[in-house]
């Protein structure tokens, strides 16, 4: 099936990023959130990342305006209806992702194929809320989206060859480099990822050094472009934590237990910088 029209559920970070690349990428793209003031903030977001382009002259005004045109929204769930493809990047929260794959199951046709972006809810059991676990599919795409090449597709337990090669054929006409995963708990990204940062952490409780020499230690010694915890704060200690819990739950192992600092800083609301504080101060 020849995909043209795809539905992106969710406006957030993630949701506009990932509108805007397949907008860029010649597809008619529905755009949904909750409420009119989500879908307002994604459209804002696509139209300063578009401009930023076209200041750096990567895109010409009359391809922005095409990209724009490309994006249709709103708030009702049926814009997604004759999609051939949708990706839905909601709230990382399983309930809620289980109640829009009940309903994009009901509305879409039985060709569609269903993606989400989660960071770490198990592909395989989402699926298992559709008649569809054939058509069903990780697509996990990193922020920020226009920027970052990598796509990990993740494969649940009943995802077709089909459905694979399609989504890794779009992944490639984004222009982004997919690279296949089976499921598993926070697949391969979080799964290395996160407990470097939460190793970090149990470095900085334990009084081995500061969080400037752990940063620095990581992005002179390896090489990294940004330290773990500087990369902590930009995640959200949130988001990590519920990462490291997933780890741990999904594993049985007390090998992933998430670092009690972290426990406690999450608790007292420092959340990094979207809170204006986690293992640096962005009050200013
Ligand atoms: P976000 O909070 O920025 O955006 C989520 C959006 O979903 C909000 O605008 C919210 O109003 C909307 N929403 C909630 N319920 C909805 C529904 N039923 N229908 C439509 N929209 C709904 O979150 P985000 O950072 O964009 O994350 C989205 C997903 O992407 C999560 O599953 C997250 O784990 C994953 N993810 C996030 C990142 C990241 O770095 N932020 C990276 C990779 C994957």
């Amino acid at each position: 099936m020849a995909i043209q029209k795809v539905a992106v559920i969710g406006a957030g970070t993630m949701g506009n990023g990932i509108a805007q690349v397949f907008a860029q990428s010649g597809f008619d793209v529905y755009l949904r959130d909750v409420e009119d003031a989500f879908v307002e903030r994604g459209l804002g977001a696509i139209e300063k990342s578009l401009g930023r382009l076209v200041k750096k002259e990567k895109l010409s005004d009359d391809d922005a305006k095409a990209v724009r045109a490309r994006v249709s929204s709103g708030t009702d769930i049926t814009g997604a209806s004759d999609a051939d493809f949708v990706v839905e990047a909601i709230i990382e929260d399983v309930a809620a992702k289980q109640a829009i794959f009940e309903e994009l199951d009901k509305i879409t046709t039985s060709e569609t194929i269903l993606a989400t972006n989660t960071s770490s809810i198990s592909i395989t059991k989402l699926a298992a809320t559709t008649s569809r676990p054939d058509r069903f599919i990780g697509m996990h795409f990193m922020n920020p989206v226009p920027i970052m090449q990598l796509v990990e597709i993740i494969r649940g337990l009943g995802t077709s060859d089909e459905t694979y090669a399609a989504t890794e054929e779009l992944s490639k006409k984004l222009g982004k480099v997919p690279v296949e995963v089976n499921d598993a708990p926070g697949f391969i990204s979080n799964r290395v990822l996160m407990p470097l940062i939460n190793e970090a952490i149990f470095a900085l409780m334990e009084g081995v050094s500061t969080p400037e020499a752990i940063d620095t230690v990581m992005k002179l010694g390896m090489n990294h472009p940004m330290g773990p915890l500087t990369l902590a704060d930009f995640i959200g200690l949130d988001v990590c934590l519920s990462i490291m819990r997933v780890l741990h739950d999904g594993f049985g192992d007390p090998k992933y237990r998430p670092c009690p600092l972290l426990v406690k800083m999450v608790d007292a609301g420092y959340l990094g910088r979207k809170s204006g504080k986690g293992f640096y101060d962005y009050a200013e």
